[in-house]
């Protein structure tokens, strides 16, 4: 029988959504219909086991589930021991402390004494010790941010991202203890098939994610201007330069990365190029 890897993934959540997307630009198919607990793909050797996220790191580290996605916010909570193998470019938020936006607390020191409402009682007592400050921790599961309106604790220790809910709640944050992303995780100790299965996994999550990261460029400049132009384009190797009908002119092809991505067009405008066409990259090997 042919080995198969059992990935972890969470049953509906904030992860949900993006780890099926993982997979399916991965080319893997898994259909979920029937709102199942385990899922076998139909084309790779996975089968998904959905779960609460909360349950992933523990299930990882006892090889219930040979690798998971997760939340490093949930992983470092946990204090599971599971090898961080990727990281996954989603489900990104901060973990941060934040109080009353019309309070006369404004740092981290003005905690002392103070109560504190989280769900992530590990992480904010790790820290809260890391800076000498004691505080004391009251843990509630949900809802963490209407704690202080209620009375129930003076600041909070909690997820963000846009920070809408923070302003909705008047509250500001302080300062932030965890940056935190999606995460492929997986078990120390797989077996040399399971991690061939994992490896040739991770190579197309690479190929998509550093596909994400780059756009295809083709655009058109008079042959004086290509020198200039070459230097504006990294590439991956050398661009590729085709003659153009119009005698004199060139069409030069090149990959450029999302990040400065903007102010190199502008650059290359500049410097003499036109009809400059983006295209978005779907898969790409190095
Ligand atoms: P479960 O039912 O699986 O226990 P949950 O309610 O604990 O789900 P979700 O709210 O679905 O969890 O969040 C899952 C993960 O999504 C978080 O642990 C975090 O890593 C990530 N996340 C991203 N942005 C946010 C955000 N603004 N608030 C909360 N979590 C976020
Ligand atoms: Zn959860």
């Amino acid at each position: 029988m042919q080995e198969t890897i059992k990935i972890a993934v969470q049953k509906s959540g904030r992860l949900y959504e993006g780890s099926m997307k993982m997979l399916k630009e991965c080319g893997i198919e898994v259909s979920n219909g029937n709102n199942q607990l385990r899922v076998q793909a139909a084309n790779f050797p996975l089968e998904v086991f959905f779960l609460r996220d909360d349950d992933i790191p523990e299930y990882v580290q006892d090889a219930v589930a040979d690798i998971g996605i997760v939340g490093e916010n949930v992983l470092a909570e946990s204090g599971k021991k599971t090898d961080t193998v990727e990281k996954l470019g989603f489900g990104k938020c901060r973990l941060s402390l934040a109080v009353p936006k019309n309070g006369n607390m404004q740092k981290i020191s003005d905690l002392e004494g103070k109560k504190i409402a989280t769900s992530y009682p590990s992480i904010l007592s790790g820290f809260l010790s890391q800076h000498k400050i004691s505080a004391s921790v009251h843990v509630i599961s949900g809802s963490v941010e209407i704690a202080p309106r209620i009375g129930l604790a003076d600041a909070i220790c909690d997820l963000v991202s846009s920070g809408s809910t923070l302003f909705t709640n008047e509250l500001k944050e302080i300062e932030t203890i965890l940056q935190s992303e999606a995460v492929m995780i997986s078990h120390p100790q797989l077996t040399p098939a399971k991690k061939q299965i994992l490896n040739s996994l991770l190579f197309r999550i690479q190929a998509v994610k550093k596909a994400k990261n780059n756009k295809y460029v083709l655009l058109n400049a008079p042959n004086e201007k290509l020198d200039d132009i070459f230097r504006l384009l990294p590439g991956m190797k050398s661009p590729t330069v085709l003659p153009l009908a119009a005698s004199g002119w060139s069409s030069v092809h090149s990959v450029i990365s999302e990040e400065d991505f903007w102010n190199r067009i502008e650059l290359l405008k500049a410097a003499g190029a036109e009809g400059i066409l983006i295209i978005p990259i779907e898969k790409m090997i190095a």
